[in-house]
This record gives structure tokens, sequence and C-alpha cells, in this order.
């Protein structure tokens, strides 16, 4: 029976990032009553700029295949693709310590494009509009949950702006730092990657020419993300940055003044697209490894980076994040038209199988890079080198690689 009061509802989302906001996008057409919490106003200030006429936001994301899908089908990726964006063609990825390099082509693959690097609070605000436009789910912003209680056929929300709200089912897509994961204690398998990520705009003497790049060092990996060479900004000299390094020196290149973290930044990416002649405000991600080991618990199900939270080095967690959100939906669809009920095992039990295996190879298998990179014995870094020109000269393991990591196979 459909909840009455005016804040009783079937499904409550905690969390308007791009993966709450796209679970609740793809529960619009499902008769339940939805609701969307999140403890800031959204659309938040974007993280622009200020020196910057291009004024980007730091946080960006390299979107594949798979995403891109799920936008389309939700009518979403026309007003993302208004906005600024970057598809990209090629990707270089190299190892400092030695000759091993690989280099992946849209071409090669025969795909129109890699990936496409966009920023994240375009992609919000693109989910919020059609959201809105939709009408069909009802906003709590800014709402923050402070605690939660469960019963046998309801869950109630807490928040501190004094509301309480209750729903049959609660869909925890409150980002890594989870509360309601706490608050329900989920048990979660968790270590540190011992690295902090600084992100930040950069701008390069070269054109990017839509390339991405990876350079793996001792100390880890740095990443040069090409930005909006589309949407008729018609510019290729920016890129975003992730850089993830081990605590103290991460702290000691954000310490650094624009000039020299440029002059560093230039040394260590070899200075592929020439010198970093600018430099944007840098931010500076702690980097934790979790995973919940149940998705489900009664009347909660974790989606995104509240399930999982993996290394940025291959760009993957928001990939996965939207992917739940589409098993999650199509899941509670299938189980409502059989007559279930919105939060019955059996569709819980379904999505959790769709999902976990996917998110836990992923996990292994940057956790895998990670540490072969990190290695500094010499037996190690020649199969790493040898290892990687080898893939580079073999066509089918390269294609294999790139696919997995486009979203095109799991
Ligand atoms: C440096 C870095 C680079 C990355 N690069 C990439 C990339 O290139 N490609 C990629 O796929 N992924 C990338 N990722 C991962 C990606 O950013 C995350 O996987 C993604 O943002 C997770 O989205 P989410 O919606 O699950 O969580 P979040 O974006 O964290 O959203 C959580 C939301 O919940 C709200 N919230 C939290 N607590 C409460 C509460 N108590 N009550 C109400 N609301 C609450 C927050 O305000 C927020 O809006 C990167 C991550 C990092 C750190």
């Amino acid at each position: 029976m459909k909840p009455s009061k005016k804040n009783d509802f079937d499904v409550i989302v905690v969390g308007a990032g791009m993966v709450g906001l796209t679970v609740a996008s793809l529960l619009q057409d499902s008769q339940l009553r939805v609701a969307l919490v999140d403890k800031n106003q959204v659309p938040t200030e974007t993280k622009a700029d200020e020196h910057d006429q291009m004024k980007f936001d730091a946080r960006v994301s390299a979107l594949n295949a798979s995403s891109r899908e799920i936008f389309m089908q939700l009518g979403v990726w026309n007003l993302i693709e208004k906005e600024r964006h970057c598809d990209f063609h090629k990707m270089h990825v190299w190892d400092a310590d030695g000759t091993g390099s690989i280099m992946f082509s849209a071409d090669d693959l025969a795909v129109p494009r890699l990936g496409t690097i966009v920023e994240n609070s375009l992609v919000v605000d693109a989910l919020m509009q059609h959201l809105k436009w939709k009408g069909d789910v009802e906003l709590f912003c800014p709402c923050s949950v402070t605690s939660l209680n469960e019963f046998d056929d309801w869950i109630t929300l807490n928040t501190a702006e004094r509301r309480v709200l209750r729903a049959k089912l609660v869909i925890a897509a409150d980002g890594a730092n989870s509360k309601i994961r706490e608050f329900s204690k989920f048990r979660v398998r968790e270590w540190e990657y011992n690295h902090h990520a600084i992100v930040a705009t950069v701008r390069t003497e070269m054109p990017h020419q839509k390339t991405a790049l990876q350079r793996f060092m001792p100390t880890g990996p740095i990443a040069l993300l090409p930005l909006s060479s589309d949407a008729g900004v018609g510019c290729q000299e920016y890129s975003s940055i992730v850089w993830s390094a081990e605590p103290s020196y991460a702290q000691s290149l954000i310490n650094l003044s624009d000039k020299d973290f440029c002059r560093e930044l230039t040394k260590c990416s070899e200075a592929s697209f020439g010198e970093v002649t600018y430099c944007g405000p840098r931010y500076l991600f702690p980097l934790r490894q979790r995973h919940s080991v149940n998705y489900s618990k009664s009347r909660v199900v974790l989606v995104g980076d509240a399930a999982h939270s993996i290394h940025p080095l291959a760009g993957q967690g928001v990939n996965l994040g939207l992917l739940d959100a589409e098993a999650l939906s199509k899941e509670i669809k299938r189980g409502l038209s059989a007559g279930r009920e919105v939060s019955d095992p059996v569709i819980m039990n379904r999505y959790q199988r769709a999902r976990k295996v996917d998110n836990l190879g992923m996990m292994a298998l940057m956790e895998g890079f990670k540490r072969v990179f990190e290695a500094d014995t010499l037996a190690v870094r020649w199969l790493r080198n040898f290892g990687m020109s080898s893939i580079n000269d073999l066509r089918s393991v390269k294609k294999f690689l790139a696919r997995r990591a486009m979203g095109l196979d799991s």
C-alpha cells in the first residue's frame, strides 16, 4: 500500500551526488513515491577557478561507454553534451622507471572514443535539471540525515532540520563516508592506500590533442585528463590532473608555490604536453579502499561509493556506481511487476549478485596495478616493463583491457 502522509515515501534516496541522482531518476517511471535528500543545497557552488576564465570544476570524471549509455537512456546525455566535455581518443600509459609503455587508441579499437571527461558539477547540474523538469521525485535539499530507526514495516530518517521522513526502503548514495551505512551497522572491509590524490586544473604549452596520459612513478601515478575541446570552446590547452602520492609527498606538493608546482608537474609528466604554464587551486583527497561485505540489510541498500570506494587510478569509481544505480532500479522494477514489496530480499539479493563480483573484480585489478607499480625490486621492474611492452604488441590483450575500462565488457 502506498504511504499517504506528506513525509511518507516508498523510497528515500540519501545523497544527491551523481549516483543518487541517477538512481532517483531511473525510478521516476516506477509508480513509487520517491524522495531525494542531500545535506547540501544541490547543485552546489561549482568549485570554479576564479583566476581562470574557463572556470573548470577541479573534480572531473572519465565517463565510459556504459555510463554514457545510462545517461542517454535517461535523456540526460544531451544536457551534459551541451556543456563542456572532452571526448578522448588516445591514452598513453607508461612507466617512469623503464621503457614500458602502452598506447590505447580509439581508431585501433574501432570505437568513436575511449571515454569522455566531464566536470562532476556539470553532470550533477544536468541530472538535477532533468529531475526537476520531470517533477516526479520530491527533493529535500539541504537536509542532513543524522540518525535512523528501523521498524517492522518502515524505516524513519531524522534530519538536522528536525524533519522525520519515513520510507519502505532507503537507498544510501551518501558517498564513501556513508552515515547511513554506519547507522545500519554494515560490515566494511577497508584499508588505507597510503596515498593522497591531488586534483587541479592545469594549462600546458602544447595542445593535448584529446589524449589522456598516465605515468606510473614509484611514488604513485599521475594522470592528465584532457578538458573541453568540444561544446564550441575549441581549446585544448587545459587538462585536469589526478596525482596520487604518499601523504607526506602529496602534502609537500600542495605546499609548493604555483610556479614550483608547475615546474614539478612538468618534470613528472616528462613535459608530454610541453611546459605546465598555469595551475588552478589544488585539492587533496585521502584515498582509502572500502567495500561493504553486504550491499543490503533489512530496509537499507547501498549504491556507489557508499558500497565501494576504489583508487582513482583508472577512473572507474563513478562508472561502477552508475552501474549499481542501473542494476538496482532494474531489479526493483522487475520485483514490483512480480508483485513484490520494494525492499523484498529477493530484489536485494538479485541486485547484490548483479554488482558485487564486477565491483570486486575492478577493485582487485586496481590494487594489483598499484602494487606492481610501487614495487622497487629489479625483477618486478623488468617484468613490469616487459609486460607493458608485450601488452602493447598483443592486440587481443590490449583490446581486452581497454574494453573492460570502457565498460564494454565485464
Ligand atoms: C581524486 C579522485 C578522482 C576521481 N576520478 C574519477 C574518474 O575519473 N572516473 C570515475 O568514474 N570516478 C572517479 N572518482 C570516483 C568518483 O568521484 C566517485 O566514485 C563518485 O563521485 C561517487 O559518487 P556518489 O554519488 O556515490 O557519492 P558522492 O559524490 O560522494 O555523493 C554523496 C552525496 O551524499 C550527500 N550526503 C552525505 N552525507 C549525507 C547525509 N548524512 N545526509 C544527506 N546527504 C548526505 C553529499 O552531500 C553528497 O552530495 C574519483 C575520485 C577521486 C577521489
